[in-house]
C-alpha cells in the first residue's frame, strides 16, 4: 500500500517523502510545483496538478493502492494571506475540501494534516498546549483551523481518521545534504541569516527589539524538519493502530530569540553576520513555544536533532553547497 503526499515537493513535504523512503514506504506525490521543486522529490511517483482537479484525484486514487494521505499542499505565507485572503481560502480550504471528498469516495480512511502554531494566534500562555484557545490572527492560521474542523466533522460523519500536526518553526535540512530549504521569496529567519553569511544579503533586519523578552527580540521554538517528518510517520502508524483522531503540537519546547539565532548562525558559519534593527513585523507574537508532551507521550515522538546548533549546521551545509537552492 502507498502513501499519497500532497505538497511533497515543498520544504517539509519533500523531507517527509525522503523520511518515508528511508522507512521503506511507497510514496506518491501530488504537487502543483507553484512553490515546490521537482528536484526535491526523489523515489516517488509524481503527479503535477491541483487539489481542485477532481478527475486527477480520481485517477490517482484508482490507479494506485493508497491507504493514507499526508496533506501538506497549501499556501503558507502569513503576510501574503492578509493581502490575498480569498486565494488562501480557495487553495487551502477549498483544495482540502476536494481532497477530503475524494478520500471519502475512494474509501481512504487515514490522513495526517500539516497544521500550524498559527492556529493559536496570540497564546494565552507558554508553553502552548493543544487544548489552549485557537484564535488565529491571520487568514493563513484561520484556513488551517478551518481544515482541522472539516476533518473533525468528516470523522464523525464518514469515519475519516485524522491527525493534525501543529508545527512551530520548521528549520534545518536533510543531514546528508541531499535536499534543503529553498523559498522564493525567503521570509524565514534562519535561511535569511544564512544568506547573509553567504554574502547574498548585506545584513539581517531584526524585526523589533522592544518585545517583553530578555533581549527584546521575539522568541520562537525551532524544530528540525526531519524531526517533523518522523512525527508524520509516527502519526500515521498511530492512526493505523488505534483508528483515533488527534491534534498534536510539534516543537522542541525551548525558545530562542532572534538575536540568539543570529549568534548561533555566526558561531556555526564562522562569519560576521551584520544585523540591523528594524520595526516590528505585523502580527508577530512575542513568544511562541510548544508543549509537545502529548506528541511525546501518545506518538512516542522524540526529536533526534533538538539543539539549535544541529539545526543551523544542517541548514548551513545545504545553503553552502546550494547557494542558489535547487536552481542549477
Ligand atoms: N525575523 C526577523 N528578521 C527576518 C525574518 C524573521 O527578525 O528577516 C523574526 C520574525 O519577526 C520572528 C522570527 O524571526 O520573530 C521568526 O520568523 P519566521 O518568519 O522565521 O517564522 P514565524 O515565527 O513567522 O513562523
Amino acid at each position: 500500500m502507498a502513501i499519497l503526499v500532497t505538497g511533497g515537493a515543498g520544504y517539509i513535504g519533500s523531507h517527509t517523502v525522503l523520511y518515508l523512503n528511508q522507512q521503506g514506504e511507497e510514496v506518491i506525490v501530488l504537487d502543483n510545483l507553484q512553490k515546490g521543486h521537482i528536484d526535491a522529490v526523489q523515489n516517488a511517483k509524481f503527479y503535477q496538478g491541483e487539489l481542485k482537479n477532481e478527475s486527477l484525484l480520481d485517477e490517482i486514487f484508482t490507479s494506485n493502492q493508497i491507504n493514507s494521505v499526508i496533506h501538506f499542499a497549501a499556501n503558507s505565507l502569513v503576510g501574503e494571506s492578509v493581502e490575498k485572503p480569498l486565494e488562501y481560502y480557495e487553495n487551502n480550504v477549498i483544495g482540502s475540501y476536494h481532497l477530503i471528498k475524494k478520500m471519502v469516495e475512494h474509501n481512504v480512511k487515514n490522513i495526517v494534516f500539516s497544521s500550524t502554531a498559527a492556529t493559536y494566534g496570540n497564546p494565552v500562555k507558554v508553553p502552548i498546549q493543544e487544548n489552549d484557545p485557537t484564535v488565529p490572527t491571520n487568514p493563513y492560521g484561520d484556513t488551517k483551523l478551518a481544515i482541522e474542523k472539516m476533518l473533525k466533522w468528516a470523522d464523525g460523519a464518514y469515519g475519516l481518521k485524522s491527525v493534525c500536526l501543529r508545527y512551530f518553526n520548521a528549520a534545518g535540512a536533510d543531514p546528508e545534504g541531499k535536499i534543503g530549504e529553498d523559498h522564493t521569496p525567503e521570509s524565514h529567519l534562519i535561511p535569511i541569516v544564512l544568506q547573509a553569511a553567504l554574502g547574498q544579503r548585506e545584513n539581517v533586519a531584526i524585526f523589533g527589539d522592544d518585545y517583553p523578552t530578555e533581549d527584546g527580540t521575539c522568541i520562537r521554538d525551532y524544530i528540525h524538519v526531519l524531526d517533523l517528518a518522523a512525527a508524520h510517520y509516527l502519526a500515521l502508524k498511530k492512526l493505523h493502530e488505534t483508528e483515533e483522531s488527534g491534534v498534536y503540537n510539534l516543537g522542541n519546547g525551548t525558545g530562542f530569540s532572534v538575536k540568539q539565532v543570529i549568534d548561533t548562525c555566526r558561531k556555526v558559519t564562522g562569519k560576521d553576520i551584520a544585523a540591523i534593527m528594524a520595526t516590528r513585523r505585523a502580527g508577530d507574537p512575542a513568544v511562541l513555544i510548544a508543549s509537545s508532551e502529548k506528541a511525546q507521550t501518545e506518538l512516542g515522538w522524540i526529536p533526534k536533532y533538538p539543539t539549535l546548533e544541529e539545526i543551523v549546521s544542517h541548514a548551513w551545509n545545504w545553503h553552502k553547497h546550494h547557494p542558489n537552492g535547487y536552481q542549477k
